[in-house]
């Protein structure tokens, strides 16, 4: 669809506050490969998936349960929009972190964005945040723009009420999938011709839940399918089925091209 805006020479940033899957890398009760390099270089740690999207407003998407760390290691003090993939406990386990924040130093509930199906756990999860975001519920195929980006919600194939977002500015089409099994045709559509797309990779040989994640080789296989000007991987678990290594990961990407590469936690790029 159109743009209700254009954001004219507005800067906007992508930064990626967590990258990894379920358990973080390294994980406390693990000693793999993938545990042992990140315990031994920092830049190989992955804390679970986040994604903040800065221009003159700070969009939050998701509020994993290292949300606090996150931002006060990328220096954020204001959440002016949050919207929320889905109700999975490593996508949602800091929400209670932004109570202190509207209770204190916000003068509003912050608007947020998310399915009926994940407002309706948020109630019953986290009533005590009821008063504190100001929840205005999506449905697949609905646009919203924030700060100039208009924002599409997309169908995946995860738990029930999940979304992806594409996200567009004057000039570029990013699109966000952190979690999510084969993509519906309707969301593949949407991403013809689409210059970034950001795609979760849990899996890293056999994938345990082909009907609701990927494999790296899956997402790289979308990846290039759709022809993607870039791809990034995120939601990696490193750990399974196969521990591997960030150096052998990115070794074994490169023989699809330097567009293909992982997401690192604190990357920033730009939408
Ligand atoms: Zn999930
Ligand atoms: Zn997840």
């Amino acid at each position: 669809m159109a743009l209700s805006k254009q954001n004219g020479n507005q800067t906007v940033q992508l930064r990626f506050l967590g990258t990894g899957a379920g358990c973080g890398v390294p994980s406390f009760y693990c000693d793999c490969v993938a545990c042992q390099e990140a315990r031994q270089e920092p830049r190989c740690c992955r804390t679970r998936c986040a994604l903040l999207i800065q221009g003159e407003k700070n969009t939050l998407i998701d509020a994993p349960p290292d949300l606090r760390q996150q931002l006060l290691h990328a220096g954020i003090n204001q959440i002016d929009h949050f919207i929320l993939t889905h109700s999975h406990y490593d996508h949602t386990g800091g929400l209670g972190e932004l109570e202190f924040y509207v209770r204190v130093s916000h003068p509003e509930a912050i608007p947020t964005y998310m399915t009926a199906t994940t407002q309706d756990w948020l109630h019953a999860s986290f009533g005590f945040l009821e008063d504190c975001l100001y929840v205005q519920p999506l449905d697949v195929g609905w646009s919203f723009v924030l700060d100039d980006v208009n924002f599409t919600a997309l169908d995946v194939t995860h738990a029930p009420g999940t979304l992806g977002f594409l996200m567009e500015t004057a000039g570029r089409r990013t699109a966000y999938i952190p979690d999510t099994g084969p993509l519906p045709i309707s969301t593949l559509e949407k991403l013809d011709n689409i210059d970034t797309l950001i795609l979760g990779a849990t899996f890293w040989g056999k994938n345990w839940m082909p009907d609701d994640h990927l494999s790296v080789d899956e997402a790289v296989q979308i990846g290039l399918n759709l022809q993607v000007k870039q791809l990034y991987l995120t939601h990696l678990s490193m750990h399974h089925d196969t521990p591997v290594t960030n150096q052998a990961l990115e070794a074994y990407l490169h023989r699809f091209g330097k567009h293909i590469n992982l997401a690192y936690d604190g990357l920033a790029i730009t939408l």
